[in-house]
């Protein structure tokens, strides 16, 4: 049975090219980036290579990029890193219910340290109303942290609208684009963001290395102490191997990024209306056009999602419930639930994610066995049973 991969939102598999790239900087060119002698030098070089090419796919400039071990550690490293440094101007942050976990427990965490968040509303679709972060701002307000596209639903944001009110009002702006960056478009002065989230293992990289851009003159506190790396933002022995990667994915991803979109566009809409046709009590979440070119999430009334996860395992097809992360708790998706839908609607949630290595027969045979797998799990389903199913 062929095996069909459909969960690129929670990672991609590490490209050829990429691992290629990574190999010598395991045995030949090891030396650590802060070592003066020559091996030292060659990891330095590959270190500020890769700064420039990540750079590059943001729009940023090279001293801005600080490199982190992940998506998580950036967004962490933005909210409290600007928190605690702008406490004296102070102590209100602006962020919205369907951000990330690493966003969402990092407010939550400042909260407990003294300062007021402001948990925003989306609209039915996911998406923030740049107006309701104009109503939030208070001469207290030093942060405002929206993501650019939702990892479960795909939508979205308005970011360019909303940098424009952060920058009128003073506020720095922080945005995780993990989902984002490799996938559509972004450019930090367009998005007018003073801080930007990305992950290598998003776009082809491997796990475990990521970025904080961090626009030139943002006041925040080092997330990291110890040595002086990346000009004393975070201290640690560079990953050189998981840098250079990073480096080459944003290269690729620069490369092919317009037309793999063009490309997953078609994908996603084949995916979304074939499931809609052939399945009835059947709704996409998420915004119909401002989503992801990539995601496709769609709750099927009446059966659990991670019944349907397994069943399409066993049929070698890999998906997720709602996201990664929540696949793991019982709870609904907070973002479902933020989206408006009721518990058992945001419990049916089923989120294919797709990529590089997708292909049309991969979406039809994922159309073919899906309406099966819900009919069998509707017929045991007391909850479809149970309803008048008008
Ligand atoms: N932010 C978003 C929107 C994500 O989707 C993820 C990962 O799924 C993260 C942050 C965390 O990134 P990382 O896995 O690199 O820590």
């Amino acid at each position: 049975m062929k095996r069909i991969y459909l969960d690129y939102a929670a990672t991609t598999p590490t490209h050829p090219e990429v691992v290629t790239a990574m190999l010598p900087y395991f045995t030949e060119s090891f030396g650590n980036a802060s070592s003066i002698h020559s091996y030292g030098q060659e990891a330095k070089q590959a270190l500020e290579e890769a700064r420039s090419k990540v750079a590059a796919l943001i729009g940023a400039s090279s001293e801005e990029i600080v490199f982190t071990s992940g998506g998580t550690e950036a967004d962490n490293s933005a909210i409290k890193g600007v928190a605690y440094a702008n406490k004296s101007r102070g102590n209100h942050i602006i962020t919205t219910a369907i951000e990330h976990h690493a966003v969402i427990e990092s407010a939550e965490f400042m909260e407990h340290q003294g300062f007021e968040v402001t948990y925003l509303p989306v609209d039915e679709y996911g998406l923030v109303d740049p107006d309701d972060v104009r109503k939030a701002i208070t001469r207290k307000t030093i942060l405002i942290s929206v993501m650019q596209a939702n990892n479960e639903v795909g939508t979205i944001e308005p970011i360019t609208g909303i940098g424009k009110i952060a920058r009128e009002a003073g506020v720095y702006f922080h945005t995780d684009a993990v989902q984002a960056v490799g996938r559509i478009p972004v450019d930090v002065n367009e998005l007018g963001v003073d801080l930007l989230s990305s992950s290598a293992h998003k776009l082809y990289g491997p796990n475990g290395v990521g970025i904080l851009y961090i626009r030139k003159g943002t006041k925040l506190v080092p997330f990291m102490h110890g040595g002086e790396q990346e000009d004393g933002w975070r201290a640690g022995t560079h990953n050189i191997p998981g840098i250079v990667g990073f480096g080459k994915a944003a290269e690729l991803a620069q490369q092919e990024m317009a037309g793999e979109a063009e490309r997953l566009i078609v994908l996603r809409d084949r995916l979304i209306s074939g499931l809609l046709e052939r399945i009835e009590h059947a709704y996409l979440n998420g915004h119909p056009s401002q989503r992801l070119p990539n995601n496709v999430n769609i709750s099927f009334k009446f059966v659990e999602g991670e019944s349907i996860l397994l069943n399409l395992d066993l049929e070698g097809i890999s998906t997720s419930t709602g996201s990664a992360c929540s696949s793991l708790s019982i709870e609904p998706s907070h973002v479902l639930l933020a989206l408006g839908l009721p518990h058992e609607q945001a419990h049916c949630s089923m989120r294919f994610s797709l990529g590089k290595w997708t292909s049309q027969e991969d979406i039809d045979r994922v159309l073919e066995v899906t309406p099966k797998i819900i009919s069998k799990l509707r017929a045991m389903s007391p909850l479809f049973k149970n309803t008048d199913r008008r």
